[in-house]
């Protein structure tokens, strides 16, 4: 192929960057970088009454985040906004109006399309009127036949001639051939009276000016593609490649919404969810590679990416996969880098190096960045705890006094403060005394910790420093014989 593969990504402004979006996105970037083509971000803001400010700004600056940097214009929201004036990308819809007035009105005059002057109440009227009739509500073709070569009045629209009884026929990559009849479909409005564009017209305009080859975006889309399809044919202009991607399903398999949890990449990137996890795991929502490997950066994506085979069915998104990425990206991170990236979790007047030992031994169990804010709590103040806690279920007080008070004895003999020694001691102080593990490590751990649930004792103690731990154990002997 000599045609140079161009992809979109083209969100409307409405809100924020929905995981399926960052999926879309992904796989058009994917495919473009791929075959060594480009990647634009097409803003469509023309549905005025949609849109929500800052939303696209927001946009751009999470794809940023993730890696998915776009060909073609300057990068930064903010000045692309001003500087650019719709040549450029990021394209903006909305200062492109009059390109897509000036195609819907060649194809008025190639008689393709037709000025519409009907009041939007006549219109109401014909859709009650075809609701009682059992009828799909559909525009009767009234203005057809009046072939209006220019506007006759302030309000029109202009309709797309859909031709009668045609079959539209197109091979979609992903779900092969699909049909469509053109009984079905409406005569599309194409300009809406406020002068702005519908998303069918100024979605081909630009799909066809800006030379996109690849058509990457949600199942959701499919009904439009017909209609798109007649819009290329109007113009005469060539089809671009479609590919439909499966829809994202909750756990039951309901469409992915906000009510079963989190759909925002924003919302991830917040809880501390790292880009390249993200990145990693809505990958491989539809598409598997044939070795069943795993673990993927951007770059590898790239390589390895096959929109040929991507899934038709619905891709289940499942949060706890997502958090087993998340956790293995941040233990290959060093304390350092992940300090950094936590920071803002972390309360700020704790000295650095206390810290660094804390996210040595956390960071083996974090799910996700904000998790250390409640992990770090009592490293710096042991929480109030029941004694109770300190007996494993299969011990009893005596004897956990009795291992703690060994423990105790044993590890103040202990100058070598390393996470090996320590364990060794307490291994030393069961094995000595006839006793288990859970009446000595158990306890230990829940006396350094206070909590039920908790990292090993030794590690907890390598943190904490000797002084600090023995106090904690000592404390703890006092509340058993207390209670
Ligand atoms: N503006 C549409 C959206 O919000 C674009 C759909 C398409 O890619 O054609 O997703």
């Amino acid at each position: 192929m000599n045609q140079k593969i161009k992809t979109r990504f083209a969100p409307s402004p409405t809100g924020y960057l929905h995981i399926g979006g960052l999926r879309t996105a992904l796989y058009n970037y994917l495919y473009a970088k791929q075959n060594k083509g480009r990647f634009v971000l097409r803003i469509e803001d023309t549905d005025q009454k949609r849109e929500v400010k800052g939303a696209a700004e927001a946009l751009m600056a999470t794809l940023q985040k993730m890696g998915l940097n776009w060909d073609e214009g300057p990068k930064q929201g903010f000045i692309a906004k001003i500087a650019d004036k719709g040549q450029n990308g990021p394209y903006f819809q909305s200062k492109r109006l009059k390109i897509y007035q000036n195609h819907a009105q060649k194809l008025v005059l190639a008689g393709q399309a037709y000025y519409c002057t009907c009041s939007p109440e006549r219109l109401e009227k014909l859709k009650q009127e075809q609701e009682a009739r059992k009828e799909a509500p559909r525009y009767d073709g009234c203005c057809r036949e009046k072939n209006l070569k220019s506007k006759a009045n302030e309000n029109f629209v202009i309709r797309l001639k859909v031709p009668e009884n045609k079959e539209v026929v197109f091979n979609d990559l992903i779900r092969g051939e699909i049909k469509f009849k053109t009984a079905e479909i409406d005569d599309q409005v194409l300009i809406k009276s406020d002068g702005f564009p519908t998303y069918h017209l100024a979605n081909v305009v630009d799909d066809h000016l800006m030379g996109i080859t690849h058509v990457i975006r949600g199942e959701e889309w499919l009904p439009s593609t017909p209609k798109h399809i007649l819009l290329y044919e109007a113009f005469g202009w060539p089809l671009p490649q479609f590919s439909h991607l499966p829809l994202l399903l909750n756990a039951d398999k309901s469409k992915l919404s906000k009510r079963q949890g989190d759909v925002a990449v924003e919302d991830y990137l917040a809880k501390g969810y790292l880009p390249q996890a993200i990145i990693n795991y809505v990958a491989l929502l539809g598409w598997h590679p044939s070795d069943n490997k795993e673990i993927f950066s951007l770059p590898e994506l790239v390589k390895a990416f096959d929109l040929n085979k991507t899934q038709k069915a619905g891709a289940i998104f499942d949060i706890e996969k997502l958090n087993w990425f998340n956790a293995y990206y941040i233990k290959q991170l060093s304390e350092k880098e992940l300090l950094n990236k936590c920071r803002e979790f972390l309360p700020n007047n704790v000295e650095q190096g206390l810290l660094l030992k804390i996210l040595k031994v956390e960071k083996e169990r974090l799910n996700n960045l904000s998790e250390i804010g409640e992990k770090v709590k009592m490293f710096l103040e042991l929480p109030a705890y029941n004694p109770k806690i300190l007996i494993f279920k299969k011990s009893n007080k005596e004897t956990t006094v009795k291992g703690l008070e060994l423990a105790l004895e044993i590890l103040q003999k202990e100058n070598d403060w390393q996470k090996e020694k320590m364990s060794q001691a307490l291994a030393k102080a069961v094995g000595d005394n006839n006793l288990t593990n859970g009446d000595v490590f158990w306890p230990v751990r829940v006396a350094v910790s206070g909590l039920e649930k908790s990292p090993a004792p030794e590690e907890i103690m390598w943190v904490l420093g000797k002084e600090k731990s023995l106090k904690r154990i000592q404390n703890a002997i006092e509340k058993l014989k207390l209670k």
